[in-house]
């Protein structure tokens, strides 16, 4: 996986994770992501000593408010596009995931405007999930 992607993709399952109340920690990520303890605390420390995260042992991995605003964005650029894929592209529900995990990592924010705009500010995902209230 190239850095940033797996970077975006840490934060993105933190951000499911405190969404549905669950403490996070390092065992709870390698369960979810399916990789060895070990890598998620490389990783953790990576994302504290770029100040997304607080990690302090034998307390939960939280965000930093940098880190909630990177999070909530990425969040937000792949629930846009799989209502995107749904709405405009008439893609089934059920097969937009895969599509939208690989165009979120898109940078350019006219992009995203765009496609808000094109969706009329649409606040909820085709699978029911909020769309963080982002300002690309
Ligand atoms: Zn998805």
């Amino acid at each position: 996986m190239r850095k940033t992607k797996e970077k975006e993709h840490y934060l993105k399952e933190i951000y499911r994770l405190e969404t549905a109340s669950e403490i996070v920690s390092v065992s709870c990520l390698s369960k979810v992501l399916g990789v060895s303890k070990s890598s998620v605390s490389n990783m953790i420390k990576k994302l504290v000593s770029m100040d997304l995260l607080n990690s302090a042992p034998y307390k939960a991995i939280e965000f930093t408010s940098e880190g909630r605003k990177l999070a909530r964005t990425i969040v937000a650029k792949h629930r846009l596009i799989e209502l995107f894929l749904v709405e405009i592209m008439e893609f089934q529900p059920e097969s937009v995931h895969d599509i939208a995990e690989e165009i979120e990592h898109i940078e350019s924010p006219a992009f995203f405007r765009k496609v808000q705009k094109m969706l009329n500010n649409r606040d909820t995902d085709p699978h029911g999930s909020p769309i963080p209230d982002v300002k690309f």
